[in-house]
């Protein structure tokens, strides 16, 4: 899925390569999906975007949204774009293309679940939407300790979990169950650890495993289990992850663990994350 480190890689892939090409071509819904959401009717999109130029890309929170003047093009969850060049075969089954002036093709193909909304700028009052825009983000100075404690004042009158209180609730846009795992085995938290029980020291280590892991895995492109607008893996290795499944934890050489929790797999180390 898409999330906050790889929205905002998305975002820079695309303002780098995408900026001043024009829409030549387009078509959404050439694959019926039932676990997906487009804003509006999606057969009007190609009237929308053809004839169109890109103009930027930003990120907030998960989302990505490519803008050609006042029209944006939000994708979400699991609504990976990928970038083909002009002699590329295309994959069969997809949900939005693009075809641009170059030749080469953006194509979006949903995983699971996803969106995709294309609209005019200020037309889509989506709460989820609004939300993700008006909270701040970890990567910025405005996500601090004082604010990150606040968060924690409901989360705490409701005995929430670690997982609950960090990826749930959509009380940090963008943090969502795929780098929650790492987040977690930073500050040494078991997914079940109740935030009644945490000390202050530990809420502070959390803080700073939320900002740092975050910015981590951004710097380095998004995490290795997702891939790039050019369908690369990212550059962050995950500690935690099915890819580190039953391998020995490199902190304390504990097995790493998978286990079904709260709408989603964690995996964690068995030993020096604790409950
Ligand atoms: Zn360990």
């Amino acid at each position: 899925m898409i999330e906050l480190p790889e929205a905002a890689a998305l975002a820079t892939q695309v303002a780098d390569t995408l900026i001043g090409r024009a829409v030549t071509g387009a078509e959404a819904n050439h694959t019926p999906h039932k676990m997906m959401g487009f804003f509006g009717d999606p057969a009007s999109y190609p009237g929308l975007l053809v004839g169109r130029r890109i103009t930027g890309a930003t990120a907030w929170a998960g989302h990505l949204s490519v803008e050609a003047d006042d029209l944006r093009i939000v994708l979400s969850e699991g609504a990976f774009p990928q970038l083909y060049p002009a002699d590329a075969a295309l994959p069969p089954r997809h949900q939005l293309r693009i075809d641009l002036d170059d030749g080469s093709t953006l194509l979006v193909t949903v995983a699971m679940y996803g969106g995709i909304q294309v609209f005019h700028d200020g037309e889509n009052n989506n709460p989820y939407y609004k939300v993700a825009m008006a909270k701040p983000s970890p990567l910025t100075d405005a996500f601090d300790a004082a604010y990150f404690a606040s968060l924690l004042v409901d989360s705490r009158a409701r005995a929430l979990s670690a997982k609950a209180f960090l990826a749930t609730g959509q009380r940090i846009p963008g943090l969502g169950n795929g780098v929650l795992q790492d987040i977690l085995w930073n500050a040494r938290l078991h997914p079940k650890r109740k935030v009644t029980t945490l000390t202050d020291a530990e809420q502070e280590v959390l803080f700073a495993s939320v900002t740092g892991t975050l910015a981590d895995m951004t710097t380095a492109g998004g995490r290795d289990t997702e891939r790039d607008l050019f369908g690369r893996p990212g550059g962050y290795a995950t500690v935690m992850s099915r890819t580190t499944l039953e391998l020995p934890c490199p902190r304390c050489g504990a097995r790493v663990a998978k286990m079904a929790y709260l709408g989603g797999a964690v995996y964690f180390c068995t030993d020096c994350q604790v409950e």
